[in-house]
Parts: structure tokens; C-alpha cells; sequence
């Protein structure tokens, strides 16, 4: 079987050509093309010959990403179903705002977690995306921005389908291709991981050395109310999870954000406000209060505003940053928590 030519580094393809008796930069020159230029044909490499050329054919195939179906929302929100080359399908969300283009990017077919209030825990994991297939994701984005808002990408979440964590050496390769001059040259300070809260992992990625931002999807600080919601994370308890955090604020210096959505009966009560209080005081971090999306699941639906601005007017008088972000592209189910391949 043929290999897929994006599995190998820049040194691997530079030995292969060596290997074949020719010049080691025609490596630089095909890496370049499949890189920086995202030439998903060898015939488009046309800085080098045509029996090179038909020599990659024979021993390499190029494997890549479609866009299957765009959906634009009433608020500027794009959805993109994602093909990928064995068929599978997954979805990355162009988020438009005043001066930003931010792209959400999925990291797994589906996802092995089993947060009850999210749309894509319904679909169990298919497998993994390989590092090409996240960076395909947010070159189609960034094309897209210069297309419909004539300015390039800014930003980049990895809050699409599955969890960033467990997809790891793929997501770490994927951020530095993302950000090396030899991709697509974004700064990893724009990047965020976003990540239900795997503690060993979290200090694996504090030790990378990378300069990515990482947020945690906490919705509770009540061990008990976390685990009967997210019942994976009965295995990762939230004193686990703090000491992980403070391990990554020592190594990175960078804040930890919080994502917090409020649901009725679930966590509106002041000990759940109190819970989340303590916990943020314990950890360098701020807040960001989440708008839940329905995913037409009756046992969770949003708290009134009222209850969101107390939560802000409490952590505020604490002295702990808050935000709140309001959904974007509800009307095409490309809103937080709802990308299920439903089309
Ligand atoms: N697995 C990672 C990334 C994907 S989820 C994680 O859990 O962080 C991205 C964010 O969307 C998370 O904060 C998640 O908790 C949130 N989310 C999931 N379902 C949602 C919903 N129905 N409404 C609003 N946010 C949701």
C-alpha cells in the first residue's frame, strides 16, 4: 500500500529522495508543496520534473480532507462537514466577530467521553485525525476568512468534535505545523486547547514547551454534580485535576480559563456558586460562563440570566476574571456541544 506522503517529516522525505538517487533539497521542495502550500496533487509541483513527479505517484498518495457541505448561519457562522479520506465525517466552525476570524477545529471522529449534555458524546469514537487532517481543518478555515471577510485567521480552539487529550501526539504535532514558518505561521499564543480534564496529560503538555493556551471544561467544582454529568471524570477527581493545573500555571505562567456552562436545577444553587469560588481561588484561572446550546435533551436546560449574572457578580467581588460567551451558530447546530454530523 501506498504511504501517505504527510506522515513524514521534512528530514524522512529529504532521505527518501537521497535514497532514490536524488538531490536531498527535492525533500524541501515536496514538503514546501505539501505544507505551506497545501497542493493535494503531485501534478501541481511544478518546480520539479515530470519523472519525479510520477515517482511520488507511484510511491506516495496525498492523503487530505473535503469540504462535503458548508452551512452559513443567520450570524455569520460557518459550518464545515469535514470529509476525510476513509469516508468519515467531522465538522470545524468559522466563528466571525467584530475583529477576529476564530476557527474550532475537531481532534477525534467522535469522542470517547460521555459528557451528558454534549451532542458529539452520542456518537462514540471512530478514531483519532491525524495531524494533517487538523491542519487541513484550519487551512480551509483560514482560506475561508480571506474569501467571505477578507482578512486571514486569528484564532484557533480545538473545541470541535472529541477531546484534544486523548488524540495527544497528533494534536501536538498538528499545533506545530499550525504554527511553524514551514505551515501556516499562527502564532501558538492564539491557539487554544480545550480539554474535559485528563490530569496526566495536562502536565505532559505543560512539559512541551509549547505556548498554547489551555482551557478546562469544568461545569462543576462539586465532585459529585461533575461526575453524575461527565461520569468519566469519576476517575479524575477535581483535587487531581488542581494539582495538574497548578503544575501547568508553574511551568507555562499561563492562566488557566474555566469553562462553565449553568444549567437549571443542576448547578444554579449558592453552594455551586461557592464551590466554583473556592476552587478558582485555589488555582490561578478565570472564568468563562458558557451559554448551553440545547441538544434537545430535557434534563439540561440553560439557568435564567439571573442566576449567570449572580455567578458573575460573585466571582467578581472575589477578584476572579469572568466572561461570558454567548453561542454563536445555533440555527446550524454549529454551536458549542452540538456538531453531531447531523446533515
Ligand atoms: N473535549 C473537549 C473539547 C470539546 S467540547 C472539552 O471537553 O473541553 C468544547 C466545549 O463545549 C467544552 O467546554 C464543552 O463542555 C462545551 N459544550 C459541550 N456541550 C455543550 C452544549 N450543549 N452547550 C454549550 N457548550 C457545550
Amino acid at each position: 500500500m501506498k504511504i501517505d506522503i504527510r506522515s513524514l517529516s521534512e528530514d524522512e522525505l529529504c532521505e527518501f529522495f537521497v535514497k532514490k538517487g536524488f538531490d536531498s533539497y527535492r525533500g524541501k521542495q515536496v514538503y514546501e508543496w505539501i505544507w505551506k502550500k497545501s497542493s493535494y496533487t503531485f501534478d501541481n509541483m511544478t518546480n520539479i520534473s515530470k519523472d519525479l513527479r510520477l515517482m511520488l505517484d507511484e510511491n506516495f498518495v496525498i492523503n487530505h480532507i473535503e469540504v462535503d457541505k458548508i452551512q452559513k448561519s443567520l450570524d455569520g457562522t460557518i459550518k464545515n462537514a469535514v470529509k476525510l479520506f476513509d469516508d468519515y465525517t467531522v465538522e470545524s466552525v468559522l466563528i466571525p466577530t467584530q475583529d477576529r476570524t476564530t476557527a474550532c477545529v475537531s481532534s477525534q471522529v467522535g469522542c470517547s467521553l460521555d459528557c451528558k449534555f454534549c451532542a458529539t458524546s452520542k456518537l462514540k469514537r471512530m478514531r483519532n485525525l491525524n495531524p494533517d487532517e487538523i491542519y487541513d481543518q484550519v487551512v480551509t478555515i483560514n482560506n475561508q476568512s480571506l474569501k467571505y471577510f477578507n482578512r486571514p485567521l486569528s484564532n484557533i480552539v480545538f473545541m470541535g468534535m472529541g477531546e484534544p487529550l486523548m488524540n495527544y501526539n497528533n494534536l501536538v504535532r498538528s499545533i506545530e505545523k499550525i504554527s511553524s514558518d514551514k505551515g501556516l505561521n499562527i502564532s501558538q499564543k492564539r491557539i487554544v486547547v480545550s480539554t474535559s480534564g485528563i490530569p496526566k496529560m495536562i502536565k505532559k503538555l505543560a512539559d512541551e514547551n509549547l505556548k498554547v493556551n489551555l482551557a478546562l471544561s469544568l461545569h462543576s467544582a462539586i465532585e459529585e454534580t461533575r461526575n453524575k454529568i461527565m461520569p468519566f471524570s469519576s476517575k479524575f477527581p477535581l483535587n487531581d485535576i488542581k494539582e495538574s493545573l497548578d503544575y501547568w500555571y508553574e511551568k507555562t505562567k499561563r492562566k488557566i480559563t474555566f469553562e462553565y456552562i449553568v444549567w437549571k436545577g443542576i448547578n444554579d444553587s449558592i453552594e455551586d456558586i461557592d464551590a466554583l469560588v473556592k476552587y478558582c481561588k485555589s488555582i490561578t484561572s478565570k472564568v468563562n460562563l458558557i451559554e448551553y446550546n440545547s441538544i434537545g435533551d430535557q434534563d439540561f436546560q440553560s439557568a435564567s440570566p439571573n442566576i449567570i449574572n449572580l455567578y458573575k457578580n460573585i466571582l467578581e467581588k472575589n477578584k476572579i476574571t469572568v466572561t461570558i460567551r454567548r453561542s454563536r451558530g445555533k440555527d446550524i447546530d454549529a454551536a458549542c456541544g452540538q456538531l453531531a454530523n447531523k446533515q
